[in-house]
């Protein structure tokens, strides 16, 4: 199929392709000192009630609490005190911790306050997690909190979906590496560690493979080498209408071309394919602007489809735009802007010329605003939903 012959696919309509043609990677145990921003693959119980024992919240005194305004002896029989430090067991009977700073000391005497409640300054056992109890949930990415519950609990160990293995190339001979000057005509690869960076963030693992040369055998051979370990293919360049585009066809024959035109402003040529094994190819524009976009609106949500995240897409938040947003005519274009709260509202500032090639555009962008193929564009004053990148 010739380049040009794709159908155009509507936006929505893409991003719904993507996610039906990614699956959930396989599941495998890591140790909790190596899970951090992992997704748990199974439901965690707590095998064992916490605290396991009775504990001491304060240094202190165990006691009855009904004993208090009494003096009372070092040990712990009724009218007697038992001497406890923070975290310490406490003794069957006593029912409440006096603070080390209320009491009067006088040799093996002590003399509590008045008025002490059952429970004072005392963690029952099963207070903080029941026995069974439901205390994380597969989907959940692992973060400080759920990792320290995970090893109060006793588990060294959790199961985890394995994170993507995406191997990322550019194309283009007009690319240079970055660091070199480029003669008249060049252009240094940037994309590269723009998607790196996008790929990171979004929790693969990257297995870098430089410029492929716009010339096909020799791209060939890059991609199916690299497929041999990664899940997923990501390219840049080589997808638009022209001589040079080469990166449908090596994905025709190697898989099956799902998407090869988007109505989307920018990433009209973003290309989607699967390949045997489960394994994915997204083919992203050559402009910079159109490789982030199109990462953000497809690649992103099926990373976190591959990693078993239960949310996939970013949030949205209602926002009032600031300027007057045209619209592409036949495409959906997300637009980059800036945020800012002004009383109870976040108002969105366009982040300048949204030109597909111009990285400011995307350069402290907090959100895309997504505005609907037509003449009709979207008014200033007008409150849209906007997917959230970042929070002012
Ligand atoms: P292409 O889709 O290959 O025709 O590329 C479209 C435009 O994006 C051209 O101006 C390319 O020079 C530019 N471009 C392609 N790949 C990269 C890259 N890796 N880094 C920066 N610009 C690129
Ligand atoms: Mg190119």
């Amino acid at each position: 199929m010739r380049a040009s012959a794709y159908p155009l696919v509507d936006a929505g309509a893409a991003g719904a392709l993507v996610l039906d043609g990614t699956p959930v990677l396989p599941a495998e145990r890591v140790h909790v000192g190596e899970a951090v921003g992992r997704v748990l693959a199974e439901d965690m119980r707590a095998p064992a009630e916490l605290p396991a024992f009775p504990s001491s919240a304060v240094d202190g005194f165990a006691m009855r609490a009904a004993e208090g305004g009494a003096t009372l002896a070092g040990e712990l029989q009724p009218g007697t005190a038992a001497r406890i430090l923070t975290g310490g067991v406490v003794p069957d009977g006593a029912d409440a911790v006096v603070m080390v700073e209320d009491v009067q000391v006088d040799g093996a005497t002590v003399t509590v306050p008045a008025g002490l409640r059952p429970g004072t300054n005392f963690h029952r056992p099963g207070a903080d997690v029941q026995a069974g109890e439901l205390v994380l949930t597969k989907g959940t990415q692992l973060g400080a909190a759920e990792l320290g519950l995970a090893a109060a609990l006793g588990f060294a160990q959790v199961e985890v979906y394995r994170r993507p293995r995406v191997a990322l190339m550019s194309t283009g001979d007009e690319l240079i590496e970055v660091g070199n000057r480029p003669a008249r005509g060049q252009i240094t690869d940037s994309n590269r560690w723009a998607l790196l960076a996008a790929l990171r963030e979004a929790g693969a693992g990257v297995t870098s493979l430089g410029i492929a040369p716009d010339e096909p055998d020799a791209l060939r051979k890059l991609v199916v080498e690299a497929l041999e370990s990664a899940d997923v293919l990501v390219t840049s360049g080589g997808v638009s209408v022209g001589t040079h585009d080469l990166v449908k066809p090596l994905l025709e024959s190697l898989g099956t071309v799902h998407i090869g035109r988007v109505k989307l402003k920018p990433g009209k040529p973003f290309t989607f394919a699967t390949l045997p094994d489960g394994k994915l190819a997204f083919g992203l524009p050559g402009f910079p602007v159109s490789s982030l976009v199109t990462f953000e609106v497809f690649v992103r949500p099926a990373l976190r489809k591959l990693q078993g995240f239960n949310r996939l897409q970013r949030p949205t938040l209602p926002v009032r735009l600031a300027y007057d947003a045209r619209a592409a005519g036949d495409r959906t274009e997300y637009q980059r802007v800036t945020l800012q709260r002004r009383g109870d509202e976040l108002v969105a500032e366009s982040t300048g010329s949204q030109s597909s090639s111009r990285l400011l555009s995307l350069v402290g962008a907090q959100a895309l605003v997504r505005i609907a193929p037509g003449d009709q564009g979207v008014k200033a004053g007008t409150v849209v939903e906007a997917m959230i990148l970042a929070l002012p």
